[in-house]
């Protein structure tokens, strides 16, 4: 791995009551790379992704951005700093416009200009969005309000765009298009960190991966090495 570290996960704890969901997780993630978490339902893929948001708090360890530590940080200040995140299940506004959806996903940014570009940007990953910017959200299909969940996530300028289950309940061929789509944000130089269940194609995208067991780092590696790993393909990759 070349680039430098842009955020440092060490000895990461979350705890839900007397569920610890993440046992001590150390990740490292570089600029200009996709990182992948990958492993079974439960594993604590999302724990993770919303500890960096700063949506969960975590209950040791610690997690630096750049050179700042924002383990404490609020949500709202982690996403001014370039941490931008497309939840789990989209969860778009589905009363709003497609517009309107992208308008808030750039609440961060005063520059005006800035805004009308990044609309250029996310129009031009998805132009569907474009053609439906005056639909309400609740109208699109469950791969269109992906899109738009993404797109959001993007309208905020993000250093680190994080992306959880972006393929969930999708036909193989928007799987395909998003995570051809994911390919290119990282082209534009837009870090990204998905977490997936479905290995085998996240694997085909991504440059470094993790995968996670029980709230623990099981293995990770180069993406490239971990696909052709016989115990991955047992565990994850064979369903697929
Ligand atoms: P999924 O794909 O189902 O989202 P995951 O790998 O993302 O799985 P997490 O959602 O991070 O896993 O969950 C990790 C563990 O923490 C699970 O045992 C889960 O039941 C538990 N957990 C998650 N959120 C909560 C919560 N709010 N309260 C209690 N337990 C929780």
């Amino acid at each position: 791995r070349k680039n430098k570290t842009l955020l440092k996960i060490e000895n990461l704890v979350v705890r839900y009551g007397a569920v610890e969901a993440l046992k001590g997780i150390n990740m490292e993630v570089n600029e200009g790379e996709i990182v992948a978490i990958l492993g079974a339902n439960g594993a604590g893929k999302t724990s993770t992704l919303r500890t960096i948001s700063g949506l969960v708090e975590s209950s040791g360890g610690s997690i630096v951005l750049g050179d700042q530590d924002i383990t404490k940080t609020e949500a709202e200040k982690i996403s001014a700093m370039g941490i931008g995140q497309s939840p789990e299940g989209r969860q778009v506004f589905r009363d709003f416009t497609v517009e309107e959806n992208l308008k808030i996903g750039a609440f961060t940014i005063k520059d005006k200009a800035q805004i009308e570009s990044n609309f250029n940007r996310v129009y031009g990953y998805f132009p569907v969005l474009k053609e439906r910017k005056n639909q309400s959200a609740s109208t699109l299909s469950g791969g269109e309000q992906q899109m738009l969940a993404i797109a959001r996530a993007l309208m905020g300028s993000p250093k680190i765009l994080l992306l959880d289950e972006p393929s969930l309940g999708l036909a193989p061929l928007i799987v395909q298009d998003i995570m051809d789509i994911v390919k290119e944000i990282k082209q534009e130089g837009t870090t990204v960190i998905i977490v997936e269940q479905n290995a085998a194609q996240t694997l085909k995208i991504a440059d470094y991966a993790y995968v996670l067991e029980l709230g623990q780092v099981k293995m990770h590696g180069e993406a490239s090495k971990l696909k052709n790993d016989p115990h991955l393909i047992e565990a994850y990759l064979g369903a697929h």
